[in-house]
C-alpha cells in the first residue's frame, strides 16, 4: 500500500499553491488515467489535488465567434454539444471516436491533453522505459512495437500520444488557457505537446505548477468538409493504429484552405504545413492527396513491428482528404448515454 495525501481545491489560486508548494503532488480531474497509473505503480503522486469542484465546466462562446471549453467540461458533454456538432463536427467525431462511452463521460478536457502514452513497456515497471524512469533505456526500440511512432521518433523514445480528441483540436488550430503561480497564459496548440527528443518524460510544455483552465476554439470548424479517419484493431475500445483529422475549404472546385493532423504515428498530434500547403490552389481529386500523403510520411521509419503504418497511413491520408472532400465524413451514430 503506498500512501498519499488527497485535498479538494476550491479555488484556481489554491489549486495552483497547493502544487507549487509540492513537485510531487498531481492534479485529478476525471482520474480515467490517473488512477489507473497509480494502481500500476507507474506514478506515485504524494497527494492529489481534485480539481473537479473549480468553476471549469462551462462551454461558451468568444467574441471572436469561436468557443471557450472549460477544462472540466466532460469528453462526452463536450461531443454532444449542439455547437460543438453544429460548428466543429470534426471534434465531436473525434472524441466519439475515443474511448467507450462510460469513460468518456468521466474524462475531462484538460485531462485528455494531458492523458499519457499508451506504451506496454512504459505501464510495465519491471521493463525499462526513458519516459517512466529517464536513462533507463527503451523496451520498445527493439521490441514489441507495433503500436509506436514512425514520425519525430528519438533514440530515447518511440511513443505515440494516444489521443484522438487532440487531433482535431490540432486542426482546428485551439489555443489552451493555462495559469500559474505568475499568473495566465496561452499556449498554442502546436507547441502544447512535445517531441520526444532526449527528454520523453516531459509530454508537454505546461510548467510544474500549471492547470489548464480551458481550451479555446477560434471561429474556422471547417464543418462542411471535413473527417475524422480511426483506424484500429477493434472498433471500439481501442486506441489509433493510424488516425487523420481534416478540414477542407472547398471554392470553385479548387482547395482554399486545407488543415491535415494525424494520431498514433508520434509523441503528438502530427501536423505538417508543408502538405498543407501542397494542397492550397489543388483540384480536390486522388493526385493532390497522394502527394500531401508523400510530403508527409518523406521521413517515415519503422521500428520492425510497427513498418506496416507507413503504408496504413498513407492509404488513410488519402481516404480522409477524399471523404472530407465529397463532404461525407466519417461518422459515429452513437448516441449518448447518461
Ligand atoms: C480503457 C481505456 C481506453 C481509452 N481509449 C481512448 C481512446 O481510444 N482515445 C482517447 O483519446 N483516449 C482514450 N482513453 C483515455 C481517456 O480519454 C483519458 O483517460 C481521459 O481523457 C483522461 O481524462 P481525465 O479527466 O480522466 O484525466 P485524469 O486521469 O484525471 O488526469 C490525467 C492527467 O492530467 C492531469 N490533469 C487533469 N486535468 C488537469 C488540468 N485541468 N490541469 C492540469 N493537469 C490536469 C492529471 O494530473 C493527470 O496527470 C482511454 C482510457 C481508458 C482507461
Ligand atoms: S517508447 Fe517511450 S514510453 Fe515506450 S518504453 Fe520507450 S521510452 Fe518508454
Amino acid at each position: 500500500m503506498i500512501g498519499f495525501q488527497y485535498v479538494r481545491a476550491s479555488n484556481l489560486a489554491e489549486a495552483v499553491r497547493q502544487m507549487a508548494d509540492n513537485p510531487t503532488a498531481k492534479f485529478v480531474a476525471g482520474g480515467t488515467n490517473l488512477i489507473d497509473l497509480m494502481k500500476m505503480d507507474v506514478e506515485r503522486p504524494t497527494k492529489l489535488i481534485d480539481i473537479t469542484k473549480l468553476p471549469l465546466n462551462e462551454v461558451a462562446e468568444t467574441p471572436e465567434g469561436g468557443l471557450r471549453i472549460g477544462a472540466l467540461v466532460r469528453n462526452s458533454d463536450l461531443a454532444y454539444h449542439p455547437l460543438v456538432e453544429q460548428r466543429y463536427p470534426v471534434l465531436s467525431s473525434a472524441i466519439r471516436a475515443g474511448a467507450s462511452q462510460q469513460l468518456r463521460n468521466m474524462a475531462s478536457t484538460g485531462g485528455n491533453l494531458l492523458q499519457r502514452t499508451r506504451c506496454a513497456y512504459f505501464y510495465d515497471v519491471a521493463m525499462s522505459c526513458n519516459k517512466r524512469e529517464p536513462g533507463s533505456g527503451c523496451g520498445a526500440i527493439d521490441g514489441h512495437n507495433r503500436m509506436h511512432a514512425i514520425l519525430g521518433t528519438s533514440d530515447a523514445c518511440i511513443a505515440v500520444h494516444p489521443s484522438d480528441m487532440c487531433i482535431a483540436l490540432a486542426i482546428l488550430e485551439a489555443k489552451v488557457h493555462v495559469m500559474g503561480p505568475n499568473g495566465e497564459r496561452v499556449i498554442t496548440f502546436g507547441d502544447f505537446h512535445r517531441l520526444p527528443g532526449d527528454a520523453p518524460q516531459r509530454d508537454t510544455n505546461l510548467g510544474p505548477a500549471e492547470v489548464i483552465i480551458a481550451v479555446e476554439l477560434p471561429r474556422r470548424g471547417f464543418a462542411p468538409n471535413y473527417s475524422y479517419l480511426k483506424i484500429r484493431d477493434r472498433l471500439s475500445y481501442a486506441f489509433a493504429l493510424v488516425s487523420v483529422a481534416v478540414g477542407l475549404e472547398l471554392d470553385g472546385g479548387i482547395i482554399k484552405a486545407a488543415r491535415l493532423a494525424l494520431g498514433g504515428v508520434a509523441h503528438k498530434p502530427w501536423r505538417d504545413l508543408r502538405a498543407e500547403d501542397a494542397l492550397r490552389g489543388q483540384s480536390p481529386a486522388e493526385a493532390a492527396f497522394t502527394r500531401a500523403a508523400d510530403i508527409v510520411l518523406r521521413d517515415a521509419r519503422g521500428f520492425g513491428h510497427n513498418n506496416f503504418k507507413i503504408e496504413l497511413a498513407r492509404r488513410s491520408i488519402v481516404r480522409a482528404l477524399t471523404q472530407a472532400a465529397r463532404g461525407t465524413p466519417q461518422s459515429q451514430s452513437t448516441k449518448k448515454i447518461a
